[in-house]
């Protein structure tokens, strides 16, 4: 077989899509080739070699020292120099190149085949002694490091030891001599630590170096960097060999990097940055200052220091072409890196660059509108989860920021106020008009209303999935959430992080989609939702099948729904309405009501609430369809928790103090989200999806009559498991409605249906259609019960499932297809067996994942349902499922 694939002089074995076998280096080295753009001639042994050396105990296919041979002679060839020639010596560099870009994860050797002899050749060939020492130093150095594990220390300690011997500051300051030296006692030092001499002969050093790549493959940095990476072991490296030239040998040769468009904005403008006589890591080191590469570049930069433009016009010409046949050719934007050795152009590397969200949002379109790609591929170039940052305020880049703690990105977007420590100041300090930032140890159902008046939210506990986090993405509002080094004491109301003291009302600044907490204001940008963002979003919407809808019960995040292009409410949560403080009350005493009048009376004190909650929402989605769902949680999450709350509920309804501390203490379950919860509620207490449905047609009628617009309520009941359950709930909510037309004499048409969240649901799902006029898949409940793991709990362990490759994602952030999947597949049929066309979407959290979207779409859901921020990110991974 073949193991090795040569490049170079126009020409090439390889082509830019044999990734698979020659990585992204390589196969980009050899389409460059191929394409006559000038490339070092090298050649590229294949990730296959990779694989057969790990399966066979570290050995190489027998053939490859052969292949190996032919393929060096051949670069010889073309470059004109034989690799260990005393008088005319060919140096490589050896590099390793996977499918995958893993940037710095993986060893390079540079300037490999010098020693005592080819060192001579390399005078002779650049003229330069100093040059040729300095870069045999170098060589030794990387050697030692990357293939003999010798610590760099050792040779930076010995570099150090002779500048100070000689009196120098700086290492230009040494000459050919002193180098010279210094590779004597390189060459030493490697002895003694080895304990035999270092390899002088070259083709024993490039085997080593290409075990070495290979061997790399496997250290820990390459292992953690796949394992975030989602880079299967079994891909393997390639390992490119490749002719040097040299951005060093004098000051018509230099070396840099460029991108074809600018990579943090987008623009089409030629960007990137270079150096005179300089190796290609002093670039990146920063050791010098690199300079523009554009007249343009320069003088947005305010640098003093000439272009490339200006310093070396023929070759900058010369560059800028091959930046626009490579774009052109490559249809993307590409990052290059280039050397000049004595005046000629030589192009090292291209790959499609890495861009910030902005930037890859506005080539995309930008390319679409130029031609170069269609409409359909811009669609394709937007991962939609990136959109996520477009979407929220952003720090400015240029205002200098005071950093104090960090913690975890929890909910992108950033955010400055007055730091508050509890939800109720929260709420005190807006209605003053006062922009606040909630700190708290960790946030529960209770702290909603805070959470949402806040600007931001900090948390010192909990994960990503922390009530906090979850809570906060729905609402779009900023949060870094355990931000363990934060003390907060909310006796004094103040935070402490080692030392410096944050006091209640200090004005604080987070950074949700970095986790940094600032001191004092940082400028923030709001996000434009126009220009590029809107074309992209029209392009998409012109693609896709499946609706979008939104989960909302508030206006406000309604309203955002609707700015973000929602096309209906595919949830409302009635339970959130009741959280107010002016509602609690009337919800504990209906609670704690002895009898059916109890209740009734303190639900006949809610209904108005409820009336004017749908009033809103109906007029905001005007006519658009809006999903009301009936109370869902156990009751005891409305009860009072502290001793003052709980004499707040006594007085108001009646009774002693105790009567209230034993009905808390009976109500709760030591399992709730299996306990007294959903649809059960309304068997239990039918008076309260009653007084819910009541509110509901109330403010349909109402809305319908002022503004002459069709209201569309859908009633959803929730958790059912059996057909009988939404028949008796359906029959209390068909009941209310005619009373509601009676009383107004207004009809408008309206759907009751049901949430499928319990597997009996979904296999029972043929007869519950029967009743139900729609379906609306709670995959999070639904994920819950199908695999037994609590949503709440799972965290911990499902990361340990995770890592052990049990379940590949989470299953309660991208759908189970596999299980839970499997169960909403039947669902979907045997429901439109009952009732055809019967309508069906999604409103667990999966219905803002493009994953679990895609799933939606091959099963012909007609929406799907998400938090308000993730609408456009639904829309655009809507179109991308389509295409
Ligand atoms: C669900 O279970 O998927 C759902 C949307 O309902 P909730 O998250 O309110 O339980
Ligand atoms: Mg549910």
């Amino acid at each position: 077989s073949k193991w090795v694939y040569t490049f170079g002089d126009g020409k090439a074995e390889g082509r830019a899509d044999m990734k698979n076998l020659l990585g992204g280096k390589g196969a980009n080295l050899a389409e460059m080739s191929n394409i006559g753009i000038p490339v070092p001639a090298g050649f590229t042994i294949t990730t296959e070699v990779c694989t057969y050396y790990y399966a066979n105990g570290n050995q190489y296919p027998a053939e490859l020292m052969d292949q190996v041979r032919t393929a060096l002679a051949d670069v010889e060839g073309i470059m004109g120099a034989k690799f260990g020639d005393a008088g005319n010596p060919l140096l490589v560099s050896v590099r390793s190149g996977a499918r995958a870009s893993m940037p710095g994860m993986m060893d390079t050797v540079l300037n490999l085949g010098l020693n005592d002899q080819t060192v001579e050749g390399l005078i002779a060939q650049s003229g330069d002694a100093r040059f040729a020492y300095d870069s045999y130093r170098r060589f030794i150095q990387m050697y030692s490091d990357v293939v003999l594990e010798i610590d760099h220390h050792h040779f930076e300690d010995l570099l150090e030891d002779l500048k100070a011997d000689r009196g120098y500051n700086l290492d230009t300051e040494l000459g050919a001599d002193d180098w010279k030296e210094l590779v004597g006692k390189y060459k030493a030092k490697v002895a003694e630590q080895l304990g035999r001499p270092f390899p002088e002969d070259p083709t024993e050093q490039m085997w080593g170096a290409v075990g070495a790549v290979f061997g790399s493959w496997m250290n820990q940095r390459a292992i953690t960097y796949r394992r975030l990476h989602d880079i299967p072991e079994s891909w393997g490296t390639a390992v490119n060999v490749q002719a040097m030239v040299f951005g060093n040998m004098g000051d018509d040769c230099a070396t840099g990097v460029a991108f074809t468009r600018d990579p943090s904005t987008g623009e089409n403008t030629f960007y990137g940055e270079y150096l005179v006589n300089a190796q290609g890591e002093d670039v990146v080191a920063g050791i010098r200052t690199p300079q523009h590469l554009t007249i343009e570049g320069k003088t947005r930069n305010e640098s003093d220091l000439p272009a490339m433009e200006e310093v070396m016009p023929g070759l900058f010409a010369e560059l800028d072409a091959i930046r626009h046949r490579l774009e052109a050719h490559y249809k993307d934007m590409q990052d290059m890196e280039f050397t000049i050795q004595g005046g000629k152009l030589w192009m090292l590397q291209t790959r499609n660059g890495k861009r910030t969200s902005a930037a890859s949002l506005k080539i995309a379109v930008d390319m679409a509108n130029e031609g170069l790609i269609d409409k359909k591929e811009a669609i394709m170039r937007i991962d939609p989860m990136q959109l996520d940052q477009l979407l929220h305020p952003t720090l400015d880049p240029k205002a200098p920021r005071d950093v104090i703690a960090s913690g975890l990105p929890a909910s992108p977007g950033a955010a400055s106020g007055k730091v508050v420590f509890s939800a109720e100041d929260a709420e005190d300090w807006a209605k003053r008009g006062e922009k606040v930032i909630l700190a708290r140890i960790e946030t529960s159902p209770e702290d909603i209303g805070g959470m949402h008046v806040a600007q931001g939210i900090i948390t010192t506990r909990g994960g990503m999935t922390s009530h906090a986090a979850v809570v906060a993405r729905g609402m779009g509002r900023p949060c870094v959430a355990g931000a363990g080094m934060i003390r907060i004491n909310y006796a004094e109301k103040l935070f402490t992080i080692s030392g410096l003291t944050i006091k209640e009302g200090d004005v604080v600044t987070l950074d949700g989609s970095t986790g940094q907490i600032m001191r004092g204001e940082v400028p923030t940008i709001q996000p434009e939702l126009t220009g590029d963002f809107a074309a992209l979003m029209e392009w998409a919407d012109a693609g896709r099948r499946l609706k979008v809808r939104t989960n909302a019960e508030t206006p406000l995040d309604a309203q955002t729904a609707r700015k973000f292009g929602a096309e209906g409410i595919g949830l409302c949560r009635t339970e959130h309405m009741f959280f107010d403080p002016l509602r609690i009350i009337h919800m504990r005493q209906m609670i704690v009501a002895q009898d059916e009048a109890g209740r009734r009376a303190a639900l006949e004190k809610l209904l108005p609430y409820q009336r004017q909650d749908f009033i809103d929402l109906f007029s905001i989605m005007q006519g658009l369809p809006v999903t009301i769902r009936l109370l869902d949680p156990p009751l005891h999450e409305f009860l009072p928790h502290t001793q003052d709350e709980m004499q707040e509920v006594a007085n108001a309804a009646g009774v002693e103090l105790k009567t209230i501390r034993t009905l808390v203490a009976t109500l709760s379950e030591s399992n709730p989200m299996l306990g007294h919860r959903g649809c059960r509620l309304g068997i239990s207490y039918p008076e309260i999806y009653e007084m819910q449905a009541l509110a509901i047609f109330q403010a349909a009628v109402q809305v319908s009559q002022a503004s002459g617009q069709t209201v569309v309520p859908e009633v959803m009941i929730p958790l059912i498991g059996t057909r009988k359950e939404l028949d008796l709930l359906k029959a209390v909510v068909d009941k209310a409605a005619a009373q509601v037309f009676t009383e107004t004499g207004t009809t408008l048409s309206y759907a009751v249906g049901t949430m499928i969240e319990l597997p009996r649901a979904a296999l029972r799902a043929a007869e519950i259609a029967e009743s139900a006029e729609f379906f609306s898949f709670g995959t999070n409940d639904l994920t819950q019960t199908t695999l037994g793991m609590s949503r709440d709990d799972s965290g911990p362990f499902l990361e340990t499932y995770r890592l052990r490759g049990i379940y590949e994602k989470d299953p309660f952030a991208t759908i189970d297809r596999d299980g839970v999947g499997e169960l909403v597949r039947i669902a979907a049929e045997r429901g439109r067996s009952t009732r055809a066309g019967i309508k069906m979407g999604i409103c667990g959290e999966h219905g803002g994942d493009p994953a679990s979207i895609a799933f939606c779409e091959e099963i012909g859901l007609d929406y799907v349902s998400c938090s308000p921020y993730r609408v456009p990110i639904a829309r655009l991974a809507a179109a991308q499922a389509a295409i």
